[in-house]
């Protein structure tokens, strides 16, 4: 992600920040030209510092504190254009559901940014009622239910499990399932794969350079998951895929290796706005000198970014290892699935 600073006092900010720490200057973030921008209130309307022609109000999530971006005052539109893809939130009249969801909406509105950052085509419901893209963020049923939430993808409408914002029971559903991270973001970047999956691949008569990248999916989607949910993965997934749930189904292996791609160009984006630049200062077999002096969602090739990944996660990696946290991306890419992440950024590319 890119680097904010406040127009008012310069301070460096985050993008989710809704107030500058400094100068108490209220937040709000532009999509159109990705700034997070300093407000001032003129009448009844909010002047933006980094674009004070045209006045702009606030998503109306922003009074549930749920959403720091803006909308212009002369649009008809109450949401802004990351929020007008829900379609269902879970009842705030209880205080967890609503520390749930807005911590959902901070992993939500980091994958719009990057969505927005390649310009991919994000048509919602009301512009497309049978296939837009739509969010039903859903609360758990009372205890004893039948019926569970799953977070999934069905032809446009993403759900996700409002429990996926509770850390407690996210860590219990990783550990069980053998992963070896588990966020918010990688769902969300995860779930919008299987979406573009259908836009960009499905719908645009690419199965046959997918089907040659990623196998045939059509082979029983259903079979396939039971049987990687009885058996595990091959024994060689790591030569074949980015992760081991990505080997369950050509979808699946898609999926992961969308998320993987927004994951390594946001992170690459980021180390690039603070200047990184790795030099390991010892003598290493292969060079790990790296340094991301270019725009990593512009970039010529997938090589490009690769390069300079591969360098960053080690440093980042030892980083975390030194406070004791877990690796920061604990993956690591075969030749494969760089060929995948490959066949994504031609995708985001070129369609
Ligand atoms: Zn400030
Ligand atoms: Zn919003």
């Amino acid at each position: 992600m890119k680097l904010f600073k406040c127009q008012a006092c310069g301070q460096l900010l985050y993008f989710e920040n809704t107030r500058c720490e400094r100068c108490g200057h209220r937040l709000g973030y532009l999509p159109k030209t990705f700034a997070l921008t300093a407000m001032e209130l003129e009448g009844d309307a909010w002047r933006a510092l980094a674009s004070p022609r045209e006045p702009y109000r606030f998503c109306a999530n922003a009074e549930l504190d749920a959403c720091n971006w803006l909308v212009p005052a002369a649009s008809e539109e109450r949401y802004c254009c990351a929020c007008r893809h829900n379609r269902t939130i879970p009842a705030l009249d209880q205080e967890q559901n609503l520390r749930a969801w807005r911590k959902l909406e901070l992993a939500k509105h980091r994958l719009f940014y990057g969505l927005l950052r390649f310009r991919l085509p994000l048509a919602n419901r009301i512009d497309d009622p049978e296939h837009g893209l739509a969010f039903d963020f859903l609360a758990a049923p009372p205890a004893g239910a039948a019926a569970k939430v799953v977070t999934g993808h069905h032809n446009g409408l993403i759900t996700i499990a409002a429990d996926e914002a509770d850390d407690a029971s996210r860590e219990r559903a990783r550990q069980e399932m053998g992963e070896t991270y588990r966020t918010p973001l990688g769902h969300f970047r995860h779930e919008i794969g299987h979406y573009f999956w259908t836009r960009l691949i499905a719908d645009k008569g690419r199965l046959d350079a997918f089907r040659a990248c990623f196998g045939d999916e059509r082979m029983d989607y259903a079979q396939a998951l039971e049987s990687y949910y009885a058996k595990g993965p091959p024994a060689d997934w790591q030569n074949r895929f980015v992760s081991t749930y990505a080997s369950a189904h050509p979808w699946e292996d898609f999926a992961e290796t969308w998320a993987h791609y927004l994951h390594v160009v946001d992170t690459l984006e980021t180390a690039g706005a603070f200047g990184l630049r790795i030099a390991p200062r010892i003598d290493v077999a292969e060079s790990l000198d790296a340094e991301v002096d270019f725009d990593p969602y512009r970039a010529g090739d997938i090589e490009r970014l690769v390069e300079a990944w591969l360098p960053l996660t080690f440093a980042v990696n030892s980083l975390n290892r030194s406070v004791g946290q877990p690796d920061l991306y604990p993956f690591i890419l075969s030749s494969a699935a760089i060929a995948k992440l490959g066949f994504v950024h031609d995708l985001v590319h070129r369609r």
